[in-house]
């Protein structure tokens, strides 16, 4: 009996890490190469991360994409399903910040045939696991977990660590507020003390 050829297939990866880790470096590379095999690309933050572009997604090493800027889940499944026809790649940053009706968002992108590229933080300043992120994990057909570099000691960072004194629950992007730590290094209270800078660290 002749074999039915498959439906392009879709498929969820998630690029996880703590800050500095490069994802959204990984989350552009991958978009970029998409785009080389001309495949149709669609990319997206939530409002919350205006860092460096309103019309872009930005690594801290000043790498961009082109992305549009969503207010919650609502919003995203508004702008996307009216050009979802013309897209073959979603791309999704600091998804950490949208509610967890991403989760069943993302599942019916793939049911539909598209790969969904979702990029955010697994884990809070407090080691807690980051909003529908680990549920996007479990769900994934593919999780890269990256890791940064600690700032005390140079080993491998796999959380953020909040600075300074400000309680407030989110500060997007501001210079100085967080670095990578190991688990060695880091606290979940905030720490007051900043370690010496690389000429490398993000300039938010
Ligand atoms: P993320 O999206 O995970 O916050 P980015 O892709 O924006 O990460 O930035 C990654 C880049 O940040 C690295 O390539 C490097 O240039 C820079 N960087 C600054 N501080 C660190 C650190 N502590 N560890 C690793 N990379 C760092
Ligand atoms: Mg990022």
């Amino acid at each position: 009996m002749q074999q039915q050829p498959c439906p392009t297939p879709g498929v969820l990866e998630v690029i996880t890490g703590p800050m500095f880790s490069g994802k959204s470096e990984e989350l552009i590379r991958r978009l970029k190469r998409a785009r080389i095999a001309r495949q149709r690309v669609a990319c997206f933050k939530p409002d919350i991360d205006l860092r460096y572009h309103r019309t872009a997604i930005a690594s801290h090493s000043q790498q961009t994409h082109e992305a549009e800027v969503i207010r919650n889940v609502e919003d995203l499944r508004a702008r996307l399903f009216p050009m979802l026809h013309a897209v073959e790649v979603v791309g999704l940053d600091e998804v950490q910040f949208l509610s967890g009706a991403i989760v069943p968002l993302a599942t019916e992108l793939v049911a539909l045939g598209k790969r969904v590229l979702a990029a955010g933080l697994d884990m809070t300043f407090t080691a807690e696991p980051f909003g529908p992120v680990p549920h996007l994990m479990a769900m994934a057909d593919k999780v890269t977990k990256l890791s940064a570099v600690c700032m005390v000691c140079g080993q491998s960072a796999i959380h953020t660590q909040r600075l300074g004194q400000s309680q407030e629950l989110v500060i997007v992007g501001a210079t100085g507020l967080y670095e990578a730590r190991c688990r060695t290094h880091f606290s979940p209270f905030l720490d007051e003390h900043h370690s010496e800078q690389l000429e490398l660290t993000a300039t938010a």
